[in-house]
């Protein structure tokens, strides 16, 4: 789509268009001669060629049906299984309302308007410590880079370390936009076949003889779309076998700190190793809100020098005021009671949507029990589709993303990813029912 900023309506009176006609325009006929002269398509009012004038970079992303997907999800009535962030109402608005109260009527910020590149001191260090306390990192704030979202540092490590042509290893589904930044450097991407437990290690050693892959790209745990977590034996390995090809590692943990199982997941690979060869990324858009904008970078000191001095070109830093929040949420522990709450009623739904696949899917569908995170990927019967079951549930009022949206060449199509966090508890055992019913096709409501 092109930018509203360049749209013809916006050039002003002296260049008038139909298109700027509104409803209290006087109709054509009452016009006199040189104001119908002036609305004649001119030179001035042609549409720029904006083929032509996008670049061929530009040119080769066209925006994923997922855009507009999301938007028709969040109209009202519809069980959404498909949006990847939290329910609207989960979004803490006392919390932030009271912290950010705080935030601005402290005088710690006196004379900062803007902050460092790599984020506030006070922000890096509280972030080392709560990657300390709960993730089990240990780290300097040096090592902390405060990031406008995750996804930019994800940017910010493609640019820094990937060439055309340079392979990256990804577990053979994966998240959407990292496949895209990816594919953004010209990387050869190459999915790794991956089990109910992540990422199967034990061949990595020959995709790394084979390919000496520049990066690998892991989401170990709660994985995004798959919902599964890497063992420890095999963060090991893969670790070991990263570490023996020089080959880095970024871990992609936007879900780790949110686990309904007893126990806490496996330490992190970040958490495993102090050599330098995993840059670790994370994120407040899970826990809190997505609106803040505001993740982090763990990573050797040299990958923060680099990033910073590439980010420079295009964000100057993650906003001052997303970062006093943040600051604030971290202090005394808040974020810490908030992710308790949010856990409590996240587990609530997942037990509410495994119980109603338990109940009415087909029996040959299959499906995972994430122990935290937001998705159940659910393996159709044989002979379904998951792009002709989402035409079949979306009357029915349910989405879901089918499978081929996360895989690395497109072509799954027996899998679905159902969010459990984004749907209201209400929505869910229904929102099953009727998607089970599409699955059956026997109009089984
Ligand atoms: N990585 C993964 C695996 C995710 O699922 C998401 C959110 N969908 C992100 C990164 C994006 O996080 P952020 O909003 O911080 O850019």
């Amino acid at each position: 789509h092109a930018s509203p900023a360049l749209e013809p309506s916006t050039l002003g009176p002296s260049t008038p268009s139909p298109q700027t006609l509104g409803p209290s325009t006087p109709s054509l006929s009452k016009l006199s001669p040189s104001t119908l002269s002036s609305l004649t398509p001119s030179p001035l009012t042609l549409s720029p060629p904006w083929p032509v004038l996008f670049s061929d970079y530009s040119n080769r992303f066209t925006y994923h049906d997922i855009a507009s997907a999301d938007r028709a999800q969040s109209m009202d009535g519809v069980i959404d299984f498909a949006t990847g962030s939290p329910n609207p109402h989960d979004i803490p608005d006392d919390l932030l309302r009271d912290v950010s109260l705080h935030a601005f009527s402290s005088h710690d910020f006196d004379g900062q308007p803007e902050s460092p590149i790599e984020g506030f001191p006070e922000l890096r260090t509280l972030l080392a410590d709560h990657m300390r306390e709960d993730r089990m990192i240990h780290c300097s704030p040096r090592n902390v880079m405060v990031l406008s979202g995750s996804e930019q540092g994800l940017d910010l490590c493609v640019r820094a370390f990937v060439n055309p042509g340079d392979c990256v290893l990804v577990e053979s589904v994966t998240f959407f936009p990292a496949l895209q930044a990816f594919r953004s450097a010209d990387a050869r991407i190459i999915g790794v076949p991956t089990d109910e437990s992540g990422m199967r290690t034990e061949l990595l050693e020959g995709f790394c003889a084979r390919f000496h892959p520049k990066l690998i790209y892991t989401i170990p745990t709660f994985h995004n779309p798959t919902g599964s977590t890497m063992p420890a034996q095999r963060r090991r390995e893969l670790i070991e076998t990263a570490m023996k090809y020089q080959c880095l590692v970024i871990e992609d943990d936007p879900y780790g700190e949110l686990h309904y199982g007893t126990s806490a997941p496996p330490t992190p690979l970040k958490g495993m190793e102090n050599a330098g060869y995993v840059i670790y990324l994370s994120t407040f858009s899970k826990t809190v809100t997505p609106g803040l904008r505001t993740g982090w970078l763990i990573a050797d000191t040299h990958v923060v020098a680099r990033l910073a001095a590439l980010r420079r070109m295009v964000d100057q830093h993650t906003s001052s005021s997303s970062q006093r929040i943040c600051i604030e949420l971290l202090r005394g522990g808040r974020i810490r009671r908030h992710i308790e709450e949010i856990t409590g009623a996240y587990r609530m739904r997942r037990d509410a949507m495994c119980d109603a696949l338990q109940r009415y899917a087909p029996p040959t569908a299959r499906w995972s029990v994430p122990e935290g995170g937001y998705y159940v990927w659910l393996s159709l019967p044989e002979g379904q589709r998951s792009q002709t079951l989402l035409e079949a549930a979306r009357p029915l009022g349910v989405t879901f993303m089918p499978g081929g949206v996360f895989d690395v060449d497109g072509t799954d199509t027996r899998h679905i990813r159902l969010n459990f966090v984004r749907p209201r508890m209400d929505q869910i055992s229904d929102g099953i029912r009727l998607l089970c019913a599409a699955m059956h096709g026997d109009g089984r409501r």
